[in-house]
């Protein structure tokens, strides 16, 4: 993009000056719609979503077998949701601000198979693909019992085609694994950030590695390439698909019943407020745009990016989404949160939440640290640092948010709220490098 343009758009949105210092920022979103108004102009819908919804659902018998660890749920892939009151308090005391509500995370750091929120999106793309093409190939109808998918018969006829996927990580452990396992050939492309037990460990299940020293885009790109060469070759394509999205905005369902579960209201009175890390923006645009369809108006979603890689929040303010990158505003994409290391949002993403998403805030890496310490001190939970991005969101609110509360009418309702912290990622940590994390995060408590 050329300067010009920049410092134009500079101008036009002072916001972006503290971005490009490398400020923690909190931004409220002026094209926020009402749901009904946002919604019909939407191209995805909620039959959309519900159809991915029972294509997981058919899938069921078929985890229950391959991955054994799934069968408490009876081969559903989710996540708990918990109550974390001594980290809110830890919250309050550090942050010097009262957090009214309940406070909740979603551990999807904790979804069986792969750790981490692509185990939502990237799983559900390969499994309709693979749908489809034992479908197309008379192998399987609607109704029969997938477990059979686990037959050698099915392996060797998945071994003719092959998927590739750019990943920072955890995209490429979660293609990477239910791919190989389904019996296809699988190649994920690694981006320098990616951590190598991450490497080995794909390669351990038989999915081939490539590794670059540049960055996610350049990922994805190399992944698009291999697929264009191979008619036989499926390309799971991050910045836009679709599938991945609507994997994600299964979630939304599933947490409405725990939220029955554990009698937590959400309607005009008692507000939800989410708060979603965001790297290329699939994983958090499809749970907040599911929620919207369940909550609709009473659902406030926010992203967090780490203040290296802020591009969803560039895409938006500048209404240019993946016309911009970080890059172009000289910010350098470096970052600890791995998950996150994302340099140009998705423009799919970014153009379809659009009418949806409250707000969007920045997070640096230091505070991420500290807060991956603490959640182990106070609530013995262990999360890789993207996943602590949506835990400062409560407090960014409370403090920097009152104009958004008092347009919404939610001034008076906050103490009936319930704030989601959305745990991305960690369960598949090795307890090394979780220690490190750890340390890193106590020492830095510790200098101020
Ligand atoms: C991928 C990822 C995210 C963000 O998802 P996007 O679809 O890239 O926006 C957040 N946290 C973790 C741990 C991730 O792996």
């Amino acid at each position: 993009m050329e300067s010009i343009t920049i410092s134009r758009l500079q101008q036009e949105h002072p916001i972006i000056g503290r971005i490009t210092m490398l400020d923690e920022v909190f931004w409220v979103n002026p094209k926020l719609e009402h749901f009904e108004k946002g919604n019909s102009n939407s191209k995805l819908t909620k039959a959309d979503i519900v159809d991915a919804e029972n294509r997981l659902i058919r899938f069921a018998p078929y985890f229950v077998k391959a991955f054994p660890e799934t069968a408490k749920l009876n081969g559903i892939i989710e996540s708990p949701l918990v109550e974390i009151d001594s980290m809110k308090h830890y919250l309050e005391r550090t942050y010097e601000q009262e957090l009214l509500g309940n406070l909740l995370l979603k551990c999807d750091s904790h979804l069986p198979i792969s750790g981490s929120i692509k185990a939502r999106g990237g799983i559900y793309e390969v499994l309709k693909h693979a749908e489809h093409l034992a479908l197309e190939n008379n192998l399987l109808t609607l109704d029969s019992d997938y477990s059979i998918l686990e037959d050698e018969a099915f392996q060797k006829f998945f071994s003719k085609f092959s998927i590739a996927v750019g990943s920072t990580g955890n995209l490429g452990l979660s293609i990477g694994i239910i791919s190989a396992k389904l019996g296809f050939n699988v190649t994920v492309h690694m981006s320098a950030d990616a951590k190598e037990w991450k490497k080995e460990l794909l390669r351990s299940k038989g999915v081939s590695v490539i590794e670059y020293k540049e960055d996610y885009s350049k990922a994805v790109e190399e992944g698009r390439k291999q697929a264009e060469r191979d008619p036989n070759c499926y390309f799971i394509d991050d910045e836009n698909s679709k599938d991945l999205f609507l994997g994600y905005a299964v979630a939304a369902s599933r947490l409405k019943s725990q939220l029955d579960e554990k009698r937590i209201r959400v309607d005009e009175d008692h507000p939800l407020f989410v708060y979603l890390p965001c790297g290329v923006g699939g994983g958090p645009g499809g749970v907040a745009f599911g929620l919207k369809q369940l909550f609709k108006d009473n659902v406030h979603c926010f992203f967090a990016e780490p203040t290296h890689s802020p591009c969803m929040l560039l895409g938006l303010v500048t209404g240019l989404h993946d016309r911009v990158s970080v890059q172009d505003f000289g910010i350098d994409n470096r970052t600890a949160a791995d998950g996150l290391a994302v340099g140009r949002p998705s423009g799919f993403v970014g153009k379809t939440i659009e009418p949806f998403l409250s707000g969007s805030y920045t997070i640096s890496d230091s505070q991420m640290y500290k807060m991956l310490s603490a959640l182990i001190d106070e609530e013995l939970i262990r999360l890789e640092p993207s996943a602590l991005a949506g835990m400062i969101g409560p407090v960014n609110l409370l403090k920097e948010g009152s104009t958004y509360l008092q347009n919404m009418g939610l001034k008076d309702k906050m103490k009936n709220a319930t704030h989601i912290v959305w745990a991305t990622g960690g369960s598949m940590v090795p307890q090394e490098e979780m220690n490190r994390f750890y340390n890193k995060g106590r020492e830095l408590t510790l200098e101020n």
